[in-house]
This record gives C-alpha cells, structure tokens and sequence, in this order.
C-alpha cells in the first residue's frame, strides 16, 4: 500500500496546462474537466477526490488510481492573543516537519512559507541551518501551507513571503512553479506583487529569476556592509564578492522595475554601529531599494546577542540620514514561543525525532 502511494504522482503539482494535457490524453476526458478539477484543487483547497462532487463516481476513481492529492496537516498550531499571528507546524506526507505563519497586517493577511526542510546555507545565526539540508519541498508543498493556513483560518490570503526555513533559490525549478501556480488566476490567484522572495545570495539564480519575467519582489539577506562581515555571518557570502551579489540585484530591478528589499539582520557588537550604517548606506546608494532592519532573535545553539534597540533606531536614522530608505521590522506574535525555525526544532526535540 505504502509502495503504490509511493508511485502515485501527485496531481497538485500539475500546473493548469499540464493537467489539462493529462485529462484529455491519458484520462481521455472532454477538456472542461480539467478547468473543474483545477478549481478542486486549487480554488477550493480539496483534500480528496470525494470532495469533487460535479466529477462522476468513476472518474474520481480513475483519477485516483493514478493521482494522490498533496495533504498537510497542521499538528501544532500556536495563536496569539495580540495580534493574531498563528504559527504552524505542518507534518509532510513522508513526516517530515516544516514551519509556516499567518500574520495578519491591515493590508491583508500575509504568511510565511518554507521552501525546504532544513538548509544547507549555514547562516551562523539561523535556527533552519543547524542540522542541514533534509530535502526540497515541492511546489505543491509550497501552495499547500497556504491552502492549509486558508482552511485553519477560513480567512483569503493576500501577500505571501518566502522566508522560512530553507533557501528558495536552492530549489529554484519547484519555487518558480509555485510562484506560476499561486498567481494563476484560476487557482488562488494572489498577485506576484504581493510575493517575496527571501534569498541569500545566489548569484546566478538571482540572473536566472530576473530573466523569469515575474513580477515578485527580491528580498537579499544581505546582513552586513562588507565582505568580511558577510563571510563572518553567512558561510555562502565566501562564494561570491558582495558586489557581485549587488550587481545581481541591479540586474533584477533593471529587469523587473521591481523595487529591491536588502535584509539586515542586527546582531549585536557585530554589525550595529554607526560606522557599519555610513558603510551599508555608501554601499547601497543609487540602487532603487529599501532596508528592512531585522534585531536578531537568539538562537539558543547560537551566541549571537540581540541588539539594543536604541541602537537599532540610530542604524535606521543614519541610513536615512544618507537618503536610504529604512524600516525596523515589527515583531509579530510575540507571547507565543519560537521564531525563525526555532519552533520546529522544539517540536521535533519534543518529539524525540532529532538525531543529535
Ligand atoms: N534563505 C533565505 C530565506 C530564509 S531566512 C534567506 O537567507 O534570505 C529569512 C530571513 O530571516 C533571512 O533574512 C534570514 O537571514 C533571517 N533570519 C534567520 N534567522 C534569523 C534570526 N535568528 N534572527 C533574525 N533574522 C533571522
């Protein structure tokens, strides 16, 4: 039973062509079809072919002799009593664990997804990268924490950032299809303007996403106004020159007209004076962006210090002081435990799952 599961292709990651393709050929049904069983699955979330009650008895069969639907189950779900901020844990079909958050702002809900299970990146100050890359997530992974997240809720999802735990470009085929597949306006169609995509640095994916013809937003953890900073905090920064990675960014607003986000994780006594802010603002003038000035949150495997917050509001100052525009990102869902991939490391400790 486990085996055939195991064969049986997963019919959420079909983008609209390709299943309409699939119920014309192999299926051998009219085209129309095709336009219900995508509304199934991506306008009304179904968890089951049962649930397609306007396809015969024997074409949902059919289908699912073949075909599986992508099902995540939320097995911890932590609510805020402040700002009404949820975060998840949703179990995989192969019982991996990832982390996914609703937050809800006054343009609209947002949510965070993981792109991977674990990371590879090795940022010294993040929670995901501590026991490695597990796996990539498929697309369908990727659009079923909102599907998940929409259900739970029973609230519309409007803007969607890809922050969590693993790098997005690392999986880059299966993030772009997401990206098509969440915009297309027969699925949940939200607007590739409302889409972020947070990235390390890869350089030559940046390239490739800005030559994608999307309209999403890049969002560069970039965390530091020098190379050697850079390569202190992030491992991956020793694999490019931080003007090659800024050249990328260039490329991509060139090609998109797409305002840039530069993340800058605040870590005290590492990358918080008044120096290092002249520094990033020399760095980065003349590019069409922003800065989002992120206070680190402590990683308990971690000795990195959250930064006074004076300190933080002086950094913002000083940057625009030099013109650039600077935000300090708002914690969200702060009485409710973990952030940044620490919540799924409790649970999994909890659980006993972890190897270490
Ligand atoms: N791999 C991608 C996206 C995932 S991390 C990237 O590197 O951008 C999303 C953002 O959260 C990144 O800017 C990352 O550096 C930041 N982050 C990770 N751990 C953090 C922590 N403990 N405190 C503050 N920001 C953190």
């Amino acid at each position: 039973m486990e085996k055939e599961t195991e064969r049986k292709r997963d019919i959420c990651e079909l983008s609209y062509d390709e299943l309409s393709e699939v119920v014309t050929g192999e299926l051998s049904e009219k085209r129309f079809r095709a336009a219900q069983i995508y509304e199934w699955l991506h306008k009304k979330k179904a968890k089951d072919f049962s649930e397609m009650s306007n396809l015969s008895k024997e074409l949902r069969e059919k289908i699912s002799e073949d075909f599986v639907i992508t099902v995540m189950e939320p097995v911890e779900v932590l609510r805020s009593e402040r700002d009404g901020t949820r975060k998840y844990i949703m179990r995989l079909h192969d019982n991996n664990v990832i982390e996914s958050v609703f937050m809800r702002y006054k343009h609209g809900n947002s949510v965070c997804i993981s792109s991977q299970v674990g990371c590879r990146m090795g940022c010294s100050f993040c929670a995901s990268t501590i026991d490695g890359l597990v796996r990539n997530l498929s697309a369908a992974e990727m659009l079923w924490q909102i599907y998940a997240i929409e259900r739970d809720t029973g609230e519309r999802v409007s803007n969607v950032v890809v922050m969590g735990s693993g790098e997005p470009l690392d999986n880059y085929d299966e993030l772009v299809r997401f990206i098509r597949m969440i915009s297309d306006e027969r699925g949940l169609n939200i607007s590739q303007r409302n889409l972020t995509v947070s990235t390390c640095g890869l350089v030559n994916r940046i390239r490739d996403l800005a030559d994608e013809g999307l309209q999403i937003t890049l969002a560069l953890s970039l965390h530091a106004p020098d190379q050697a900073t850079r390569e202190r905090l992030m491992p991956v920064a020793r694999a490019y020159e931080i003007q090659d990675v800024l050249g990328a960014c260039e490329y991509y607003y060139e090609r998109t007209k797409r305002r840039l986000t530069f993340e800058y994780a605040v870590v005290k006594g590492v990358n918080d004076n008044r120096e290092e802010a002249v520094k990033l603002a020399r760095l980065i003038k003349g590019l069409c962006c922003h800065v989002n000035l992120i206070p680190v949150n402590p990683v308990k495997e971690r000795s990195y210090e959250s930064p006074d917050k004076r300190d933080v509001y002086e950094f913002q100052a000083t940057l625009e002081h030099y013109g650039i525009n600077a935000t300090v990102r708002r914690e969200m869902g702060r009485d409710i435990d973990g952030a940044c991939g620490q919540l799924r490391r409790r649970y999994i400790e909890d659980a006993g799952i972890c190897a270490d």
